[in-house]
């Protein structure tokens, strides 16, 4: 629990700007994170880390020489948004290109892929090594859909140091894929994390076990064990990464023991002191060990251990200098000049759309910002709720990233019909909004949908049942193309599909487009309850599918409440 902060709500934001102040001699604070103060002696690719708050050091403190050049700080443990990767990507780009580097959260999954299309249309490369180290969050067979935990420091080290030595975006590319396939991470909790502000622990362990195999989001272990004294606690860690042991290796291995944020420094020493002769009693030669408390989850009892099977390349990299406010090794040559910024976004850049709507479109962009203004009441209702949902197995943050998202865009739309816009431009800015401050799975898709809804209703035409269906069907689209679930995969496509399938049949039987969206809004709601049954196959649940039976996914509940209210505002305009 955390007892210093003004209003817990700015809790990530108030303390970026301390550590940017703190470390404003090397690190400069643009949208979105931080970067190296100072230009690197001859241009690079860039390399960028992202992902939540609440990680501290990942990922702004791994930010300097022979590390990054920049860190994307979302909030806590919610992905940053598209326009914020966006934004440090650009900042640090020396147009040898940009490669970005993160866990694999489907938020984190999409805003950087987008960011990295948006940095692709201007001409700058931009590529995605992603992090998948945590072998408790699914089986070998599928080791592509792993969590990236602690494994994290390992890849990024890797990449920085490629990156520094001058090598070209692909031979990074390719060095940090080739460390991130050998790198392995398990994990135990002790003890659950609590929000800022909040008093209840986002999950708990029972008395006397240990939660084996951990996330870093406040996920709780997979599964509850007993717990065990140290020396059997490194056998666990040891043997059971060893069961992964590449077929390939030489016996040189890099290792972490990693501490996510509560457990002192004195028990990660001891338990290390369990863990060497282990690897060493299965012929393995440890090189360049680090303890300590390197990708956290806010205040969580527990600890990782992480094993890096390491070739000529990779121990040469594992081994390079690198020098950032949290992590340091040898000694790193100065940068060149003072870097204070180029304009991360350049007017020209900017296309120019005409919004304004006709009369007819303009009236319905009424109705559209009352709908959100009812969005915006129900989910701040349900905001604890949704949370609780999401805490279930995921990470609790549902409900604060619905309802941040809701009130700016509503603030969005308002504006936009303020000034004469159309649908598509009153809807388009609203999902903008959505999508750049919420942040995480839901915040980007919210926001794709929504503009995508108003896409398709325009600025010009009478919005009808038939216009309707077809935006759903729209926003649908969005979805399914940045998130590709699919119906039965406990997300909120499970409700968005049986609401547009009902819609559209009312309306085939002549209904009028106001009774159809009441009749699609309940059946949306059968079909968020039903999905209690369902186990999750995407996102970040899916590894504690088990603890999600039993249990309705919370974006599906969301969207539910949306729509339903939606409805209230068109039976009364
Ligand atoms: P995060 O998972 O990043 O913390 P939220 O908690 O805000 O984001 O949203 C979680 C919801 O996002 C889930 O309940 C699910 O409905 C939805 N979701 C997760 N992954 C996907 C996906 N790949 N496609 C569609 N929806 C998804
Ligand atoms: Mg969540």
């Amino acid at each position: 629990m955390s007892m210093i902060h003004d209003d817990p709500s700015d809790f990530a934001e108030d303390s970026a700007s301390g550590f940017a102040d703190l470390y404003s001699s090397r690190l400069r604070a643009v949208p979105g994170g931080v970067v190296r103060r100072h230009r690197p002696a001859e241009p690079k690719v860039s390399i960028i880390f992202g992902g939540g708050s609440g990680h501290y050091p990942a990922f702004a403190g791994l930010v300097g020489p022979g590390l990054g050049d920049g860190a994307v700080m979302g909030n806590i443990f919610t992905s940053p948004s598209t326009a914020q990767a966006y934004s440090v990507g650009r900042a640090t780009d020396t147009r040898q290109g940009v490669i970005y580097s993160y866990g694999n959260y489907a938020g984190d999954v999409m805003n950087f892929g987008l960011a990295g299309d948006r940095l692709k249309s201007e001409g700058i490369d931009a590529r995605q090594v992603i992090v998948t180290d945590d072998i408790a969050s699914s089986p070998a067979e599928a080791a592509e859909e792993r969590r990236g935990i602690a494994g994290d420091l390992v890849v990024y080290k890797v990449l920085g140091a490629a990156a520094e030595k001058g090598l070209d975006i692909n031979e990074v590319e390719r060095l940090g894929n080739h460390a991130n396939a050998r790198t392995f991470t398990l994990g135990v909790a002790f003890t659950g994390c609590t929000f800022p502000g909040a008093t209840e622990p986002l999950f708990t362990v029972p008395e006397g076990k240990m939660g084996l195999g951990m996330g870093i989001h406040g996920e709780p272990g997979l599964r509850d064990v007993e717990w065990v004294p140290a020396t059997e606690l490194a056998e666990i860690l040891v043997d059971t990464l060893l069961e992964e042991r590449p077929a390939d290796v030489s016996g040189r291995v890099g290792v972490i023991v990693n501490g996510l944020g509560r457990t002192k420094y004195e028990e990660l020493f001891l338990l290390y002191g369990r863990i060497a002769p282990r690897l060493c009693a299965a012929g393995l030669e440890i090189v360049s060990p680090e303890v300590g408390e390197l990708v956290t989850s806010l205040d969580m009892g527990g600890v990782s251990l992480t094993l890096v099977w390491l070739d000529e390349d990779l121990e040469e990299l594992w081994l390079a200098p690198a020098d950032s406010p949290a992590f340091r090794r040898g000694s790193v040559e100065e940068d060149a000049e003072e870097d204070e910024g180029q304009p991360t976004t350049d007017v020209a850049d900017v296309p120019v759309v005409t919004v304004v709507g006709s009369e007819l479109s303009c009236a319905a962009a009424g109705v559209a910002v009352a709908a959100l203004s009812a969005m915006k009441d129900v989910l701040e209702e349900n905001e604890a709720q949704l949370g609780d949902l999401d805490a279930v197995a995921g990470d609790g943050d549902h409900g604060r990233g619905m309802t941040r998202g809701v009130r700016y865009a509503h603030a969005a739309a308002e504006h936009a019909r303020t000034d004469g816009w159309g649908m598509a431009g009153v809807l388009g800015a609203a999902g903008d909004a959505w999508g750049e401050f919420a942040g995480g799975t839901s915040g980007v898709l919210w926001g794709a949908g929504l503009r995508s809804f108003g896409g398709a209703l325009g600025n010009e035409t009478v919005v009808t049942g038939e216009s309707v269906g077809a935006a759903v069907h729209a926003f649908l689209d969005a979805l399914v193309s940045l998130g590709h679930a699919e119906v039965g995969d406990k997300t909120l496509v499970d409700a968005v599909v049986p609401f547009l399938t009902e819609f559209e049949e009312q309306l085939g039987r002549e209904e009028g487009l106001v009774a159809a969206w009441a009749s699609a809004a309940s059946r949306a709601k059968q079909a968020a309850d039903a999905t209690e049954r369902l186990s999750p196959k995407k996102g970040r649940a899916r590894p504690l599918a088990e603890r999600s039976i039993g249990s309705p996914d919370p974006g599906a509940m969301s969207f539910a409440m949306v729509v339903g209210a939606v409805s209230e505002v068109l039976a009364k305009d």
